[in-house]
């Protein structure tokens, strides 16, 4: 059985994997907390680390996406510190180690350890003397490596992160284990990293720098530097924040001219690392606290003589349990200097030369070891290029072969057309008008649609993709409609059936059309794959449900995907392949910055809805002081009374026991139930309700039944209430704006004034300026574009991976780069569409492997 720190470990990967979403352990990161305490215990770890893992992981589930990073990193390293016991690791002699010192309780012996430093000097069996520090593989022609029979080892293929298989010298794919001072234990560690072969190790670009070329004594620095100091340790010590919840460290170091502060939160496990006497460095920007400058959370580091001899920008790597920084620069030195140069350039000269970008070898080089920062910088931007290169080459051809396929063309009588429009209970918009006529042009056009419908919430895109599956409808073809959530399937479904099932000249019977989510009872849906393999159904409303294998249409034409960032490529790729080629239309109502659009989608169409249904007035919005919530709580009283309805959003579910914080929905809703608003009935919604609850709550409150409804972000997307005028969002600073914005748009969907109200955690902080722009404008494009300034892309991109998780290094917003990239992509394309020119062909292979199978399929 693994240890609960290996288990650890590799939730901390997969979580890195999955982009910091905290979706690694069900239910979230601190869920693992009592488990890891109990067993932690068990392996007698000594109390102060098993209190820093804790309030690390317990930190995660609330931390925004940034610092979520940094917290996984902190966890790794504490984990690198942990002894792991002797018959896991398969050691006959354990090696000593010193146990971090702890002076209260004595602790057992530990059995072995590992650590990079001492694998390093464990002689390395059946290894042949090494002359130089690196082995060089034979010749491709030759047998295989002669060091180990291993080959490489089995992979995740992450398209984009590496160097190209077919343009890369065959020794380049060989194993880790090639390098001096990698065995097979310590090359296991490095597949925690995904680093595999002496090429990934290329492409294993730093995440950080520290600048020792601008390292400055301590009476030189001023406020605001971002640099690194070195000096020595002049105290360490721990203490309890007043929350008790949070540990302080406080350390001062100091160099011949002076001292400086420092302070970390939740890293108690450095009081164990760390001692007076310490010779450090420390990275991170320089603050103040009353007036005297100081450091706060900086990267820390035992000096090496290497960055003070040499004075360099020295890189910083992520590290996994059981690898240090000093071993993983000294194994990247060794990788680069001895392989960089062998790397083939597969950017045509002319584009190269063209874009002004410094060779691949040289790239690779400066990227780890820069000689200066305009080296680093010159590094970066070919690397950057490259991504967006390869990728818009990559949408590119996939629009070309998406268009090469031909589809049916679908055109109904004008007037019929306008009859079913003038039956809507509203007038179109006249951005709605125009999404409609880009969607007939492609019905007609023979190819299949593939259209992106983005407008922003409470745009009204559901009654343009309506019109468009009734169209099919009344040519005999079927349609699905796909959403995310069975609360937004069932919703639309109510809403398609109003509106051409009921009244005078109903286009369609209620049996043609129908809701299929995992939830609809077994001979119910029996009975729906019958209708819809016989062709009965012409409109199918569902979930995920409708992926399913039995599923099967007579001939699906039209397939709409309602907010598409939801879905993962394959689910949209399964869906498609129940047609033959259908027409395609996803709907997103995250905004996207332009320079995203052009990166993210160059593949789709866009129909733009940037116009609101008449009527609405804009959402009054206020960022409330959490002392006067009673005055948000007057406002939904108020607005209760007039006969509407209320939102409030907390961002927990549920809160742990001994938390004193108020923002779980569970507790909350007991608590605004029997102290807030006892005169009214308020509803709970959160995802870990059963499907029929939550279906339940929402017919509920939809019917007006309750007049409050508590939840959590669930109802974020798509819901569409609109009698309810006020949003209150609790703890406002730990979502992102866009995320904000589309809470937001839950409201004002009818023609009253509506409220959004945002209380933060608490009435300090940078953060609650950040929740001052949701004041100043209802524009989600703004919004969008300050949180990809602010949080960056993750949150834009969604489950739309494949080809982005390639970017690794090109910021989405060098809407320099990506134009620059984009139009080289395109001429490049333009001129030999198929890369069959002699200067094209390494790019050729290069794609391939870009993009896995060659298809680069993001719809
Ligand atoms: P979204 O674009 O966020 O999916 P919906 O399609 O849910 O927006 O529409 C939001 C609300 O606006 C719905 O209640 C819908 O009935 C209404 N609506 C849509 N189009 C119009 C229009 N042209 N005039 C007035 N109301 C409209
Ligand atoms: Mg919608």
């Amino acid at each position: 059985m693994p240890s609960i720190v290996e288990s650890l470990s590799k939730f901390l990967n997969l979580e890195k994997e999955r982009g910091f979403k905290n979706t690694a352990i069900i239910g979230g990161l601190h869920k693992v907390v009592p488990y890891w305490e109990n067993e932690a215990r068990n392996m007698t770890i000594p109390d102060d680390i098993i209190q820093s893992v804790t309030e690390l992981l317990e930190e995660y589930s609330t931390a925004e996406s940034g610092r979520r990073q940094d917290i996984i990193q902190e966890l790794n390293i504490v984990l690198m510190g942990i002894p792991i016991p002797a018959q896991q690791e398969n050691r006959p002699q354990p090696v000593k180690r010193p146990v971090p010192a702890v002076q209260s309780a004595p602790i057992p012996p530990i059995p072995a350890v590992t650590r990079p430093e001492t694998l390093q000097r464990t002689p390395e069996k059946a290894r042949p003397p090494a002359p130089t520090p690196y082995n060089p593989p034979k010749p491709p022609q030759s047998t295989p490596v002669p060091v180990k029979k291993e080959t490489p080892a089995p992979r995740r293929v992450t398209p984009g992160s590496r160097l190209p298989d077919s343009v890369t010298p065959v020794t380049l794919n060989a194993p880790l284990t090639v390098i001096n001072g990698i065995g097979d234990e310590t090359s296991k560690k490095l597949r925690n990293l995904n680093l595999y072969t002496l090429k990934d190790l290329l492409y294993n670009f730093p995440r950080d720098y520290h600048d020792f070329s601008q390292a400055k004594t301590i009476n030189r620095i001023m406020y605001g530097d971002q640099l690194t100091v070195i000096g020595t340790i002049q105290s360490i010590h721990a203490r309890a924040a007043r929350s008790g919840k949070i540990s302080i460290i406080e350390a001062v170091i100091g160099d011949t001219t002076g001292n400086l502060r420092i302070t970390w939160f939740n890293r108690r496990f450095l009081v164990n690392q760390y001692h007076p006497g310490d010779q450090v460095s420390v990275s991170g920007v320089i603050k103040q606290y009353l007036g005297r400058l100081m450091m706060d959370n900086p990267e820390i580091e035992p000096l090496e003589a290497d960055n003070l001899s040499t004075n360099r920008i020295s890189p910083v790597y992520p590290l996994t349990a059981g690898i240090t920084q000093k071993f993983m620069r000294r194994i990247m030195k060794q990788t680069v200097d001895f392989n960089a140069r062998r790397v083939a350039d597969y950017l045509p000269e002319p584009v190269r030369l063209d874009a002004d970008l410094t060779p691949l070898w040289n790239a690779l080089l400066q990227v780890h070891f820069p000689d200066t920062q305009d080296d680093l910088d010159d590094a970066r931007r070919r690397i950057a290029f490259d991504e967006i290169f390869l990728l818009q080459m990559g949408v590119l051809r996939q629009k070309a072969l998406w268009q090469s396929n031909s589809a049916r063309k679908f055109s109904v009588p004008a007037d019929w057309f306008a009859e079913q429009i003038s039956r809507l209970p509203y007038e179109l918009t006249s951005a709605q008008q125009r999404a409609v006529q880009d969607i007939q042009t492609d019905l007609v056009s023979g190819r299949p649609m593939n259209r992106l419908l983005q407008g922003d919430v409470g745009s009204g895109k559901t009654v343009v993709a309506a019109l468009a599956a009734l169209l099919i409808a009344h040519v005999g073809a079927q349609s699905a409609f796909m959403a995310p959530t069975s609360i937004l399937a069932d919703q639309h479904y109510r809403g398609l059936s109003q509106l051409m099932t009921e009244g005078d000249h109903a286009p369609l019977q209620p049996n043609q059309i129908r809701l299929l989510i995992g939830d609809t009872p077994e001979a119910e849906k029996t009975e729906i794959r019958q209708a819809l393999a016989d062709g009965t159904i012409k409109i199918i409303v569902g979930t995920h449900a409708l992926l399913e294998g039995p599923v099967v249409f007579q001939q699906l034409q039209f397939a709409i995907i309602d907010e598409q960032h939801r879905f993962g490529v394959a689910q949209r790729a399964t869906l498609r392949q129940k047609g033959d080629n259908p027409h395609l239309l996803v709907m997103t109502a995250t905004p996207i910055p332009r320079s995203l659009a052009l990166t993210v989608y160059g593949d789709l169409d866009l129909s733009i809805m940037d116009e609101m249904p008449k009527g609405r007035l804009p959402i009054e919005t206020h960022v409330v002081h959490p002392l006067e919530r009673e005055r948000a709580y007057r406002l939904i009283r108020k607005q209760v009374d007039s006969g509407f309805q209320a939102f409030v959003i907390y961002p927990l579910v549920e809160q742990g026991e001994d938390s004193d914080e108020n923002n779980a929905a569970v507790q909350e809703y007991e608590r605004l139930q029997a102290e807030i608003f006892p005169n009214y009935k308020l509803g709970l919604m959160h995802g870990r309700l059963k499907p029929e609850e939550k279906d339940a709550g929402m017919q509920e409150f939809r019917a007006g039944t309750t007049n409050i409804m508590v939840s959590t972000s669930v109802v974020e997307v798509g819901v569409d209430v609109p009698n309810a005028t006020v949003m209150l969002i609790e703890s406002a600073n730990r979502f992102g704006l866009s995320q904000l914005h589309q809470f937001r748009g839950r409201v004002g969907r009818g023609d009253e004034q509506s409220f959004c109200l945002l209380i933060p955690d608490s009435d300090t902080g940078l953060e609650n300026e950040r929740l001052a722009v949701m004041e100043e404008t209802n524009d989600g494009f703004v919004l969008a574009e300050k949180d990809l300034e602010q949080r960056g892309p993750g949150d834009f991109l969604g489950t739309r991976q494949s080809g982005y998780a390639g970017l690794r290094m090109a910021k989405l917003t060098d809407v320099q780069l990506i134009e620059n990239a984009r139009r080289h992509a395109l001429q490049v394309f333009e001129t030999d569409p198929n890369l069959e020119n002699p200067e094209n062909k390494m790019l050729a292979s290069a794609l391939i492997d870009f993009w896995g199978n060659g298809q680069g399929d993001v719809s």
